[in-house]
Order: structure tokens, then C-alpha cells, then sequence
């Protein structure tokens, strides 16, 4: 098993050294894991001087390569990075994608047309199904700019904040805008990176949902990577099992592992 999505102490939102967290995945059985420290360029932040989810990429690729080797034939570690894609930063994402060789690159939502979801201010002054339409309209948004990405990564995220959550949440009931994404996704040769921080918000199920999943592969998809986005050494493999479980029941058949971009296939029922 391997767990492609989690952070360390590169990151704004985590205080978690690179080796506690190698330690866990070792400790946990997996035998490959990617760290996909957080880059969000203008991320809004109160203080201009301290703007936050920065990377020091070549401090980060530097200590990244160190960990490579020196637990080479205990666990494979692959250097990824966690993209907040944001329309006008297409320009600035594939100039610095051509930059550094990173192994694997999760693109992901955490701002809303410039609003971060996660605060409350969020879901004031609108409907909870119209924060959930917007937050869907800006994927769709953040694709048409830019796609040179390798998975979106956990692409219903906005559910673990909304004042009820999933509870009236449902594919079917946003299924135009998810449907056009995922056949965004299908067409640019984008995975679908399921995350299993969704069980941790107490959603009971990864992000995206399990209709999503099935509905990614009844629409042509193939691509799949799992991962915890542990921010700490108790969260990395995460829900696994349980996971596993889901994406079989879903039809889900193989698993991609990402090294130099490319992706290798892995049985789902033999990982
Ligand atoms: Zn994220
Ligand atoms: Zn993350």
C-alpha cells in the first residue's frame, strides 16, 4: 500500500518532521509514500509579510533527495507537491513545474474564487447548496486554466466545512457541474486522487464521495491515487482498509503509484 498524499513540517499547516513521518508509514506497512508539501501562492493572508503555504522548494527537494537515500530499502519516498490552483496562477504553475522534477503533482481547490471555504465567513450570507455550486464552478474554472496537473486532489472538499456537511449533499444534486468536471478531468488525462481525510472530518466516506467515484469510471476514467493528507505521524495510512473496501465495491481495479510524472498501475485487490 502507499500513501501519496501527506505533509510535513514544509508546510504552513504542519509541524511534523519529513523522519516522523517515514517512521509511521514504515511502522504502518506501507511500502511507498509521497510527500506533497503545500504551495498556494496568494493565499489571502492578514498580514502581507507572512503570507502563508509557501514552499522553499529547493530546501524542500534538498532534504527530500537526503530522505530518498537514506531510507532507500525501507520505504520508497517519492517528492510530490499539493498545487491551490487558482485561474491566474496558471502561468506561474507550469513555469515552476518545468523547474523542479517532482515526482508526482496533486492540484487542488482550497479557495473558492479567492475565498478560503474553511472559514466560517464562508457559508455566511449564502446558501449552503449555493457555497457548494460556487466552490464546483471554480474547478471547473481553475481547468479550464490550467491542466497540467497529474490527480485533482480530494475534489468535494468543500463538504467537510459546509454547516451540515453531506448531509444533504449528493452527487446527483450537483451531478451537470461534477459531471463536466470529471469529463474535464477524463479529456486532460487527470486522475482522480481519493482522500481519506473525508472519513477523518467524520463525513464517513473519503473525498470525492463514493458516486463519484463511480461515476469518474462510468465516464472513461482509470487513474487513481489514495491518500491520508496526514499533516501528522498518527494520521499517514489513514483508513486504508476501510478504503480499500470502498473502491472495490466501487469498481474501482487498480491503483497508480506517481515517480517522474508517469504513473504504474497496481492491482487494488494485491496492494
Ligand atoms: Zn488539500
Ligand atoms: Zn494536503
Amino acid at each position: 500500500m502507499f500513501d501519496l498524499h501527506m505533509h510535513s513540517d514544509f508546510s504552513t499547516d504542519s509541524e511534523s518532521s519529513p523522519e516522523s513521518m517515514i517512521e509511521a508509514a514504515i511502522h504502518s506497512g506501507l511500502s511507498a509514500i509521497c510527500f506533497t508539501d503545500h504551495l498556494d501562492m496568494d493565499f489571502p493572508a492578514p498580514d502581507a509579510k507572512h503570507a502563508p503555504f509557501l514552499l522553499d522548494t529547493p530546501a524542500y527537494f534538498q532534504k527530500m533527495q537526503h530522505l530518498k537515500d537514506a531510507y532507500r530499502g525501507r520505504i520508497e519516498i517519492l517528492i510530490g507537491v499539493e498545487l491551490g490552483l487558482q485561474p491566474h496562477l496558471a502561468d506561474f504553475h507550469q513555469r515552476y513545474l518545468h523547474t523542479y522534477p517532482f515526482d508526482f503533482v496533486i492540484g487542488s481547490s482550497h479557495l473558492v474564487h479567492g475565498e478560503d471555504p474553511y472559514e466560517p465567513a464562508f457559508f455566511s450570507g449564502r446558501e449552503e447548496s449555493e457555497a457548494y455550486t460556487e466552490y464546483f464552478q471554480s474547478i471547473l474554472d481553475n481547468l479550464s486554466a490550467f491542466t497540467q496537473i497529474d490527480v485533482y486532489g480530494h475534489l468535494d472538499y468543500v463538504v467537510r466545512y459546509g454547516p451540515n456537511q453531506n448531509q444533504y449533499y449528493s452527487y446527483t444534486r450537483y451531478r451537470n457541474l461534477i459531471d463536466a468536471i470529471l469529463q474535464q478531468l477524463i479529456r486532460h488525462n487527470i486522475g482522480l486522487e481519493i482522500n481519506t481525510g473525508g472519513y477523518k472530518y467524520g463525513l464517513g466516506e473519503p473525498n470525492p464521495c463514493a458516486e463519484i467515484i463511480r461515476r469518474y469510471i462510468e465516464l472513461g476514467g482509470e487513474t487513481f491515487t489514495i491518500g491520508a493528507d496526514a499533516h501528522e505521524p498518527s494520521c499517514v495510512g489513514d483508513h486504508f482498509a476501510e478504503l480499500k473496501e470502498l473502491l472495490i465495491q466501487c469498481g474501482v481495479r487498480y491503483i497508480a503509484k506517481f515517480k517522474n510524472r508517469q504513473a504504474a498501475y497496481f492491482p487494488i485487490e494485491e496492494i
